[in-house]
């Protein structure tokens, strides 16, 4: 079978458990992959990691090439890339897909700049299609989708002339699939052909801040934008999201005020959200906050601007000052509980 066609997720792990992005990537790779004829594939580097890869099947990955090497417990740049380098140069897929976590980030563009390919960051869509350069057309190539020009265009990057094409997508862009138990992946043990001069650097502890807020996994957030980005009406959301069971969102301008911290960031450079309900307050609904938020299941907009572009993705509008409504809806909610 031709390996061009075959589609590989790097897989990342933390404290022996798979991060939720590599089972979004094995997702996207899945549909890639049936595009194109191939299998899903997968690379994971680390120690003791074997009963917990035994997921990934789940998530319609075929073959897992692993390497385990106590050495390779704790994430180093060197090692990781040096070990994928390898695994793709021995398989020799087609496509290659990163989280654009601290990682992912971390390790694709040392694999890309080792095999003198193409990787294009934070894609918020991947295609399979057809390119044209002048007489020649390549075919199943992949189309990287990203904003480019501070969101103003959406560009489509392709690199057929370089094998693999490589991406690197953000956690919560593309949909994981529902897992499938009956499904397995071959888990293929790699021997660890690295000195020990390859590590040059030890991790001595690991110390993890735990998130404040998990906007990924709320099913309702309600998010602030700059008209609501007094104490007032950042109380009254936060109110309205404890009521509901949610959590509190926010715009960008929200965080870079200082008001928020990033953690609770909705959009393209902060998180992608998709609960069944988001109630924007004071958003005006520019297209690098609807990025992270418009597969929301129900949107609820406030803004005192009727002609407010968040009206156009909106399920339900409301005209009227943001600290009117949200004080409504939080009596109204309780009266009724
Ligand atoms: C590269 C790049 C990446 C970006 N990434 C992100 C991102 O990840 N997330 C993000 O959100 N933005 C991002 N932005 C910024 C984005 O372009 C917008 O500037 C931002 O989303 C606007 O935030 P906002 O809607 O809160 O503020 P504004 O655009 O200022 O809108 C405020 C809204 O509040 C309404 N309003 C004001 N007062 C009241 C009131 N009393 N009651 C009711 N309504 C009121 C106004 O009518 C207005 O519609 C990015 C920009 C760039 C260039």
């Amino acid at each position: 079978m031709d390996s061009k066609k075959n589609v590989m997720v790097f897989i990342e792990s933390r404290s022996g458990k798979i991060a939720e992005v590599s089972l979004e990537l094995l997702s996207a790779a899945g549909r890639l992959a049936q595009e194109l004829g191939g299998s899903v594939e997968a690379v994971a580097i680390g120690h003791n990691l074997a009963e917990e890869l035994k997921i990934l099947g789940h998530y319609g990955c075929q073959r897992v090439y692993y390497t385990d090497d106590e050495r390779l417990t704790h994430f180093t740049s060197i090692p990781y890339a040096k070990t994928v380098v390898k695994i793709i140069k021995q398989c020799q897929p087609g496509i290659v897909l990163f989280g654009a976590t601290t990682m992912g980030r971390d390790v694709a563009p040392r694999v890309a700049s080792a095999l003198k390919c193409g990787l294009t960051a934070d894609c918020t869509d991947l295609q399979i299609g057809e390119h044209k350069i002048k007489d020649v057309t390549y075919k199943n190539t992949l189309m990287q989708i990203r904003p480019a020009f501070g969101g103003n265009i959406v560009a489509t990057i392709v690199s057929p002339e370089s094998v693999p094409s490589m991406a690197t997508v953000r956690e919560g862009v593309m949909k994981m699939i529902a897992p499938d138990t009956g499904k397995t992946a071959e888990i293929i043990q790699e021997t660890c052909l690295l000195d020990d001069d390859d590590f040059l650097t030890e991790v001595l502890e690991v110390i993890r801040e735990e998130k404040q807020v998990n906007l990924k996994a709320a099913q309702v957030i309600v998010s602030a934008g700059m008209g609501a980005v007094d104490p007032e009406a950042i109380a009254l959301a936060k109110n309205l999201a404890k009521l509901l069971g949610g959590e509190l969102g926010c715009s960008r301008p929200v965080v870079d005020s200082g008001v928020l911290d990033k953690d609770h960031q909705v959009g393209q450079t902060g998180i992608t959200v998709r609960p069944n309900l988001y109630i924007a307050c004071g958003i005006s609904g520019q297209i690098q906050h609807r990025a992270g938020m418009s597969e929301a299941k129900r949107i609820i907009a406030i803004n005192k601007d009727p002609l407010a572009p968040i009206f156009g993705l909106a399920h339900y509008g409301i005209v009227g000052d943001v600290k009117d409504v949200l004080g409504k809806m939080i009596k109204a909610y309780k009266t009724k509980s």
